[in-house]
């Protein structure tokens, strides 16, 4: 249980050499002695467990897997949209974690194999664990939008996941002209981030505004029949985009009857738009990894024990960040990175004999309707019976002054800053 055996050294080698930073080769004697946590996903949860792992001293080996060198965060995406904030911003590398002794590993997971604890790479290599985290995001349920794919996905970005998905819609942000239509598909729940596709929707109504375009609508067509802090939105859209921003939601649209990228249609029960930009947010799942790994449940989520974050499945797995299911888990960076703190001390705990402290962690979310004009929401959790729950929930008003909404905005800005240099820093 605690070393790794010279054949699994071997094993973790073969084919990743040129992907590990440096520490991976620097002290193999250590290594072999010391517990081997894995860690895949260097996004919001991933990021931090690794990064809390060696923080707090140097008695475990771990090793960070992630397909991508960068990060672009989908969090203040939308800022990105409405030329608030610019794509560098977003980006974020991984040498600070590698500086920290988190050795690092850039590759696609194909599978666990549960059974032997190894993890099977891409590229054909093989990583044993004694503990493994994951923290592999979402995936979508193309299929659930008729007509819609991934390769759909190259026209009617959905922009879910950061990336060259959120360049794309950028640009077409960007292109639309006077009197044109954009098209919002917003998801059922669960998915992640509940008020980003309304925050979105304001964040291109302000591109559209400032870049002068006139008689542009934005129309959300809905799958729920209300959405998180619906009047201060629809408050805020007509203060700042009268006119401008339609929702709809399904006794309204009667449901999306079919996406046709070719000819920038979507179809609904009520009629059919002819859009300049449509972004498509399709229903949401646990990232692949959890799926292939037989880690979900019918609902296509993870469920874990709240109390420690590990798979109801395989306890020698924690499941964290967007995938996991258990309860009221909020499906937000900011608990991500609250659950990747909490599930370091319990492995840490449970491997070292470290100090283990009451599981609770608090979200809070903050969304841009306009510059200077932010709205939030948030609660604390903690666990009671394997689920998590939430108490003590709070929301913004509707009659609260311009001061206070200014000073949300200001503190949106300095959250992300603490955010992101707790993930990477
Ligand atoms: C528009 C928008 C706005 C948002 N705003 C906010 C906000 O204001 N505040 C907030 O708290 N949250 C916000 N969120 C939500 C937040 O981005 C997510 O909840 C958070 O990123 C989830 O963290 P995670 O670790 O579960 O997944 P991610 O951060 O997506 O990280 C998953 C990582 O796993 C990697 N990965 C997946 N599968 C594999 C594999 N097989 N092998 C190797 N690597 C793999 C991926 O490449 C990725 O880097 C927003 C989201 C969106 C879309």
């Amino acid at each position: 249980m605690r070393g790794l055996a010279v054949i699994d050294r071997r094993i973790f080698l073969r084919g990743t050499a040129g992907a590990l930073a440096a520490p991976a080769l620097a002290a193999p004697a250590i290594a072999q002695v010391k517990p081997h946590v894995v860690v895949v996903g260097g996004g919001a949860g991933g990021a931090t467990a690794a990064k809390y792992l060696v923080s707090t001293g140097a008695e475990l080996d771990v090793t960070l897997v992630e397909q991508n060198r960068q990060f672009v965060t989908p969090f203040t995406s939308n800022q990105f949209l409405a030329g608030l904030k610019p794509y560098e911003q977003l980006v974020f590398g991984y040498d600070n974690l590698a500086g920290r002794g988190v050795k690092l590993v850039f590759e696609r997971v194909a599978g666990i194999a549960r059974t032997a604890k190894r993890l099977r790479l891409a590229d054909g290599s093989e990583i044993p664990y004694d503990r493994l985290i994951i923290s592999p995001g979402i995936d979508f349920r193309y299929a659930d939008v008729p007509g819609y794919s991934a390769e759909a996905a190259e026209r009617m970005p959905h922009a879910w996941r950061g990336g060259d998905q959120l360049l794309l819609l950028k640009r077409r942000l960007d292109a639309v002209e006077d009197g044109g239509l954009i098209v919002i598909i917003a998801p059922p729940t669960p998915y992640r981030c509940p008020p980003a596709p309304y925050e979105r929707a304001s964040m291109m109504a302000l591109a559209l505004k400032r870049r002068g375009v006139k008689d542009v609508r934005i129309v959300i067509l809905d799958a729920k029949d209300h959405f998180t802090m619906q009047p201060l939105f629809e408050d805020g859209w007509e203060r700042h985009y009268p006119g401008v921003i339609e929702w709809q939601d399904p006794k309204m649209h009667g449901g999306i009857k079919s996406v046709d990228p070719k000819s920038m249609t979507v179809t609904t029960d009520l009629e059919t738009h002819k859009a300049a930009l449509v972004n498509v947010i399709p229903p949401q799942q646990a990232g692949r990894l959890g799926r292939d790994a037989g880690l979900t449940d019918e609902t296509g989520w993870c469920p874990v024990d709240a109390g420690t974050m590990k798979s109801l499945v395989d306890a020698n797995i924690h499941v964290i960040g967007d995938a996991a299911i258990g309860g009221d888990f909020p499906k937000s960076g900011f608990a991500a990175n609250n659950e990747a703190k909490n599930t370091a001390m319990i492995v840490r705990h449970e491997l070292l004999g470290g100090r283990l402290l009451p599981v609770r962690f608090t979200n809070h979310c903050w969304s841009t309707i306009a510059p200077d004009d932010a709205i939030k929401n948030g609660a604390r959790y903690e666990p009671r019976d394997g689920k998590i729950v939430m108490l003590d929930p709070y929301t913004s008003q509707r009659d609260e002054s311009a001061e206070l909404r200014e000073k949300q905005a200001k503190e949106a800005v300095g959250w992300y800053r603490g955010m992101t240099t707790d993930m990477f820093g």
